[in-house]
């Protein structure tokens, strides 16, 4: 997965932040400090020294070449008392000396060479707050990308991918609708002259990590075309007209290297819908704008196809969706248990798996995995194989792997206290015994109370099939297993713990959409209340918001007291696997089933 440009351009604004701080204090300390010293410099004002000189009161001067300021000491004062002064002209003020000599006054003076060290560094030091803001205002040049070599996207050196349609697994129906965008690009002659309007704009729906860029890069490896990207958070720039000035060159560079293809990541960041705001919102317009005319203003004769990529196709402004411009739309969904096994294929080539592994297994323990999340299994596996000294990946260190993945890394460290063990405990066997007596709950996979991530314990389920719809009866009895733990903690600890927050959250979020987005509710009826106008103002107005309230409301009572009722009647098994669990930590499928045996 990438790292985000969003955090690389806050450390960039950081820096110009902390230079031009760093070139205000330097000013102000370098003028108070100038003052300063001239003022002290000045403990003499000339008509006083000239008044000391006739009263012959003066011993000795001294005088450095070049500089106007002069040391005085007084006839019968020590050396420290020296005062300074400022001299208007040295030469005038050396023959006066001179003249006074004649006069019989004699004063001693002394004509010090300039020390060259200190005057260079005191020049440079003056030159410091110009210096400072020169380089200042550099950065700001390369940042507007009016300088030479500003980074203003990777685009500068675009490179031809060798990623083609091999490397990208599963995704079949994509990779077909897809080969005509690279025919149109191999031999763009052939469409046109045909008369076919070549389309300019493909967009991606799908979850990050689903392989929107990697379909991209091998659109353009396939066609042998360059592909130059950029990130639409990249666009969302300080300074205004920043965002639209990208846009611009981007497709410029684009224009010169065409055929070739252009993929915006996170479109979302720049194409979210327009408004009249200012500031932010209004920068975002302008670059916004900028895009939809570079898209409508290719020539015919320029082959440059743009893919972009979001995870929020709702956000997205309608403008962009108009024909001529992202007029398709492709949705990359999580692979299936047969894309999983093909994506675990490709990335276990070059690494040392042992024969005994099976990925088809693996595929069929991962389901809802994006292909960023397999890659990083297959990576993990990897580490622990290393860590633990084995000669090759085994079936154990990917099945850790996939867990590592899933929630995080095993803490065997952290001190947790008796009374907090025996809570998880009950509260994780109260999930795992409640699915039990639930038909359409998946079957437990793993048990453990030993805390992974920010969990303290957690119930692992066999996924078996992928599933395309949920029916009613699944998502209630969904809500019951999440309540299950709660129900557990109160029935047999007689106190309840926020370790079940998350699994409230999850619950209530379930019996929201239950409500009003799948129109499960009889008093809504079939409903999607997440439909809104353009104003963005729900339609239904505030009477339904209440009765949401009272339906989610009822769905989780329902659930609560069924998860209740299921503990109550089977506290034996509840006793029989929290206690395995408080003895072992981990309960496995087989010691499970036994309980119920
Ligand atoms: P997105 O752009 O959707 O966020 P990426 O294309 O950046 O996702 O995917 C990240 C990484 O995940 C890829 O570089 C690749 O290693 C892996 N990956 C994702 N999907 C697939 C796939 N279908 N086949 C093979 N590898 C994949
Ligand atoms: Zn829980």
């Amino acid at each position: 997965m990438k790292n985000s440009p969003k955090n690389n351009d806050k450390i960039y604004y950081m820096i110009i932040a902390i230079v031009a701080i760093a070139c205000v204090v330097v000013s102000i300390v370098l003028i108070i400090n100038n003052k300063s010293k001239n003022e002290e410099e000045k403990d003499l004002a000339y008509t006083e020294l000239i008044k000391l000189i006739d009263e012959q009161k003066i011993e000795k001067i001294e005088m450095t070449v070049g500089s106007t300021s002069i040391k005085v000491m007084l006839k019968g004062e020590s050396q420290e008392d020296a005062k300074t002064a400022i001299v208007p002209n040295t030469q005038a003020f050396i023959e006066l000396i001179h003249e006074k000599y004649k006069e019989g006054n004699y004063i001693e003076l002394i004509q010090k060479p300039v020390n060259t060290f200190l005057k260079v560094g005191e020049t440079l030091f003056s030159f410091l707050p110009t210096i400072l803001i020169l380089i200042m205002f550099l950065i700001i040049i390369q940042m507007q990308g009016l300088g030479d070599k500003g980074k203003v996207y990777d685009a500068e050196s675009h490179k031809n991918t060798n990623i083609t349609f091999k490397d990208v697994a599963g995704l079949e129906e994509e990779k077909t609708e897809l080969i005509e965008i690279v025919n149109f690009l191999k031999e763009p002659k052939k469409f046109q002259e045909m008369g076919a309007k070549i389309p300019k704009g493909i967009l991606l729906y799908g979850k990050p990590g689903t392989g929107k860029t990697l379909i991209a890069k091998a659109i353009a490896g396939e066609a042998g075309v360059p592909f130059i990207s950029m990130s639409g958070s990249e666009f969302i720039e300080m300074f205004a007209g920043l965002g639209a000035s990208r846009v611009r060159k981007l497709f410029d560079k684009a224009k010169k290297i065409s055929p070739c293809i252009v993929f915006i990541d996170e479109i979302d960041a720049i194409g979210s819908r327009r408004t009249n705001g200012s500031g932010a919102e209004s920068e975002n317009n302008q670059t916004l704008n900028q895009l939809l005319v570079e898209m409508d203003g290719f020539e015919t004769d320029q082959t440059v196809i743009v893919l972009a990529a979001t995870n929020r196709p709702e956000m997205l402004d309608k403008a962009l969706l108009r024909p001529g411009r992202f007029d398709r739309q492709i949705t990359i969904a999580p692979p299936d248990a047969k894309g999983r096994e093909e994506i675990l294929k490709i990335h276990s080539k070059n690494k040392k798996l042992s024969k005994e592994i099976d990925l088809k297994e693996i595929a069929t323990d991962t389901a809802g995995f994006t292909g960023a999340e397999l890659a990083n299994v297959l990576n993990e596996s990897a580490i622990i194989a290393t860590t633990k000294e084995h000669k090759e990946i085994t079936m154990d260190d990917l099945e850790e792997a996939v867990k590592k993945v899933t929630v995080g890394l095993e803490k065997h460290s952290r001190v947790i206290s008796d009374k907090d063990r025996k809570l998880t405990a009950y509260h994780e066997a109260g999930h795992a015994v409640v699915s039990k007596y639930l038909s359409t709950q998946s079957d437990v996979k793993e048990v453990s109370i030993i805390p992974r991530g920010i969990a303290g314990g957690y119930t692992m389920y066999k996924t078996n099939e992928d599933k395309y719809y949920i029916s009613k009866t699944e998502m209630e009895e969904r809500l019951i297993a999440l309540l299950g733990g709660r129900a557990a903690e109160k029935i047999a600890i007689n106190d309840i713990s926020t370790g079940a927050s998350n699994d409230i959250e999850v619950a209530t979020s379930v019996a929201k959409d239950m409500v009003i987005k799948y129109g499960m509710s009889d008093v809504i009826g079939p409903i999607d209340l997440t439909v809104k106008d353009r104003t963005e103002i729900s339609p239904f107005g505030e009477e339904i918001d209440n009765v949401v309230g009272v339906e989610v409301k009822k769905l989780m009572d329902v659930a609560y007291n069924k998860a209740q009722e299921i503990i109550l009647s089977h506290m034996d098994k509840l006793h029989a696997v929290a206690s395995i669990l408080l003895q072992k930590e981990k309960i496995t499928a087989e010691e499970f089933e036994e309980i119920f045996k």
